[in-house]
């Protein structure tokens, strides 16, 4: 048999299938071939009769890697999909679907030592072969005869060491090495199952989707209408059927409160795919799913490549946040990619979210999603109210800090009563820049074309862009006076400022810097959770998804940060937002508030996420959309082009802009607009950026294969080209 073979080789700037001879191997496979006199490793993605490699070139596979079959030919399927619908390459999709530590041989089974004993007969008989003085032996044998097989690791603790390989040697005890599975957060406690009573509002959701079994959905609930019990239900349902399911939620969101609800619910049969755990967890979570250990496989974005079979679900929680889209090689939209692999099992798509993102709402309209609302938080429990502050009155009126005095009044009477405060920046550090006010020198990093946030906690600059760290400055590098002017706040200094104001006050802090370490995120929300802390500090890792009872003040520092971002999804993003920081407030019984602070209050965007109204703002924002000719009505192209020489850059972007002029040319109607520029940051990573921007007709499809093969053509091997559709960040 000759099998069609994928190298899984980094560097290989080559798409190219190459064929091997062998027997018995499966599609799927992973395997070990001879390349280039050197062992790789493979894939097998076809099988066939004949070659056109001639028989004195045809190598033999070496051999099989796993003794199961890697990629199923259900995800074979998936895989064919994002190549053409991407343009990806074999090997960079292919590596999706199998966990890292995987490839390369680098993660083994975990195994350990386990004890029983070995002989037959009653306990009584057994101690009787004993010497009455032999103490710890007879203990231990007692323990195994009432325990059942145990690690020799926890009889050593209990007993001494020594005292196993004794019995062993007397035949009374058997060790063997069974295998061990890696459980990532397995000291979280777990309540038994709490099953409760459906609203009439989540019931009439699962009945509607259950009714639908290949059906896709948006589900629209407002924050707190119990969206994650209606998620739950539908996967019980399914895995009594006998299906799979595959939940998706934010990075963020994979809280231990999170996990320890779904662990409630189904126990063993979760498998928790993220990146955050040790890469022998992943591997054996993976595992889990693939031999069937695990029915339900929860996780980031990555999940939606999960080791199942017979999926009945695949459920995405806020459908709307941007980590669904990748942005870097592989480049893919998961929203699109589980829509594709729900029609390859036959199973049912649901979407959710309190402020789906346009593009879904609009397909919802139109009739592509089934559309389900849930209007009401559970018990009707009111939505928090939302004041927007003016802060450039507050200003005139001589208080010049970031904290208004309505602010400061909510606060101090949030902590009188005892419950809880949440106050939201989307800005880490100590302050954005360091400006000499001399001769006005801003410190920029050296490689990215980015002025450094102060970090007062370790003295340092940092960029955020690419994480260099500097030195702080104790004088102007160019001016050498030492009078320094700071940027606009970050969340270091708004924790700081809180410990000034509230003495005695406990506050935490949560942002890309607190928690760098794998553990710390859970562990901060868990010590909020437990009421340590009177006052969470965070960046956006803090707006969506948590449920708080105590929090009854949600405090929004700076409401215009992401409003006038170049980009046409700002004002999305921003209404997003707020809408879900807002909704973190007043979840149990007391009614929550918010404080929006800003310098736009009749902005329309801040006036209606302050009404949560996203009805009215959809049609507002869909509206601006069509006559704008911007998504979901026309796709946003953009080349991009990278590379630490700039003229190759320009000589690369010349080339293949004329080309795509070219090519409007002859396709008038399919572009409503194309050009050329530097990118907004100029420079990142040492790298100098370029880029083309189109937006073309959503309907005439057949012109991105061309811009594919435009690029696919570029002459210069220093400059990295890159094509992005629709991308989230046009920076
Ligand atoms: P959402 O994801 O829509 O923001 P959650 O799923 O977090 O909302 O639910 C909000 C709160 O309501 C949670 O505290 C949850 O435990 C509670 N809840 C959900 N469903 C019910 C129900 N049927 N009965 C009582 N409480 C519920
Ligand atoms: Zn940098």
């Amino acid at each position: 048999m000759i099998y069609s073979v994928i190298v899984d080789v980094s560097a290989s700037e080559v798409d190219k299938i190459f064929d091997y001879k062998g027997e018995g191997y499966s599609v799927g496979s992973r395997v070990l071939v001879d390349f280039h006199f050197r062992k790789v490793e493979g894939f097998i993605v076809g099988e066939k009769q004949t070659t056109d490699c001639p028989p004195s070139k045809l190598k033999s596979i070496i051999c099989a890697l796993d003794d199961f079959v890697a990629i199923s030919p259900t995800a074979l399927e998936l895989c064919n999909y994002m190549r053409q619908e991407y343009h990806l390459k074999w090997v960079d999709v292919l590596r999706l679907f199998v966990p890292a530590e995987m490839r390369g041989n680098r993660v083994r089974v975990k195994s350990a030592k386990q004890a029983h004993i070995a002989t037959q007969g009653s306990l009584e008989n057994i101690l009787q072969s004993l010497k009455p003085n032999a103490t710890k032996q007879r203990d231990l044998v007692t323990f195994l005869y009432n325990n059942g097989a145990t690690f020799c690791s926890k009889l050593n603790e209990m007993f001494g060491n020594g005292v196993v390989a004794q019995l062993e040697k007397k035949g009374i005890v058997a060790t063997e090495e069974v295998v061990v599975r890696r459980t990532p957060y397995k000291n979280l406690q777990v309540l038994a199952g709490q099953q409760r009573t459906l609203v009439p509002a989540q019931q009439n959701a699962v009945n509607t989707v259950l009714q639908n079994p290949q059906g896709r959905f948006l589900l629209h609930g407002v924050t707190g209408s119990g969206k994650t019990e209606v998620y739950l239900t539908i996967m019980e349902q399914l895995v009594k059927q006998g299906k799979t399911c595959i939940m998706l939620v934010p990075e963020i969101s994979l809280t231990p409160n999170m996990l320890r609800q779904l662990r409630e619910r189904f126990g063993n049969t979760v498998a928790l795919l993220h990146s955050g755990l040790s890469a022998g967890e992943r591997y054996d979570e993976w595992l889990r799913l693939k031999n069937g250990e695990a029915q339900i496989a929860i996780g980031a974005r990555s999940a939606v490549f999960a080791p199942l079979e017979n999926v009945g679900a695949i459920i995405i929680d806020e459908e709307h946040d941007s980590s669904y889209i990748s942005d870097n090689n592989p480049r893919y939209n998961t929203l699109d990619v589980a829509n594709y692999r729900a029609s390859i099992h036959g199973a049912l798509l649901v979407l959710g979210s309190a402020t789906p993102s346009l593009s879904s709402f609009y397909k919802a309209k139109k009739g592509d999603l089934q559309l389900i609302s849930m209007p009401e938080r559970i018990n009707k429990r009111p939505l928090p109210n939302v004041e927007i502050v003016d802060m450039a009155l507050e200003s005139r009126s001589g208080n010049k800090g970031i904290f208004s005095q309505r602010l400061k009044e909510m606060l101090q009477q949030t902590l009188d009563k005892g419950n809880q405060a949440m106050l939201f920046l989307n800005r880490r550090g100590y302050s954005s820049f360091l400006q000499c006010t001399k001769c006005g020198y801003v410190a920029k990093c050296t490689d990215c074309d980015v002025s450094l946030t102060v970090h007062r906690e370790d003295g340092m600059l940092k960029c955020h862009y690419c994480g260099k760290r500097f030195y702080m400055l104790d004088k102007c590098p160019e001016c050498h006076q030492s009078s320094f002017k700071q940027g606009k706040i970050g969340t270091q200094q708004i924790a700081e400022i809180l410990g000034n104001l509230y003495p005695g006050v406990k506050v935490l802090r949560m942002d890309a810097d607190t928690t760098q370490n794998k553990e710390s995120h859970g562990k901060i929300l868990e010590a909020f959770r437990n009421n340590e802390a009177q006052i969470l500090v965070g960046t956006q890792m803090i707006a969506k998804g948590h449920d708080f009872p105590k929090v009854t003040l949600v405090g929004v520092l700076d409401g215009d940060q992401s409003l006038y971002h170049s980009d046409y999804m700002s004002t999305e993003r921003t209404f997003q937002l707020i809408t879900q920081v807002a909704g973190r407030s007043g979840r149990d019984v007391e009614t929550g508030s918010v404080v929006l602070q800003t310098y736009n209050p009749t902005h329309y965007c801040l006036q209606l996420a302050a009404k949560q109204d996203y009805l009215s703002f959809y049609k507002r924002e869909i509206n601006a959309r069509e006559a704008s000719s911007f998504p979901p009505f026309a796709e946003i192209v953009r080349v991009l082009y990278q590379g630490e020489d700039e003229d190759a850059c320009i000589d690369e972007l010349t080339l293949q802009f004329a080309k795509f002029s070219n090519l409007k040319g002859k396709n008038p109607q399919a572009f409503f607009y194309l050009d050329k520029m530097r990118c907004p940051l100029k420079r990142a990573e040492k790298k100098f950026r370029f880029q083309v921007l189109m937006k073309l007709d959503v309907n005439k499809k057949n012109i991105i294969a061309d811009v594919y093969s435009i690029c696919d053509g570029k002459t210069h091997n220093n400059v990295q080209v890159f094509v992005e559709r629709n991308p989230q960040n046009l920076s």
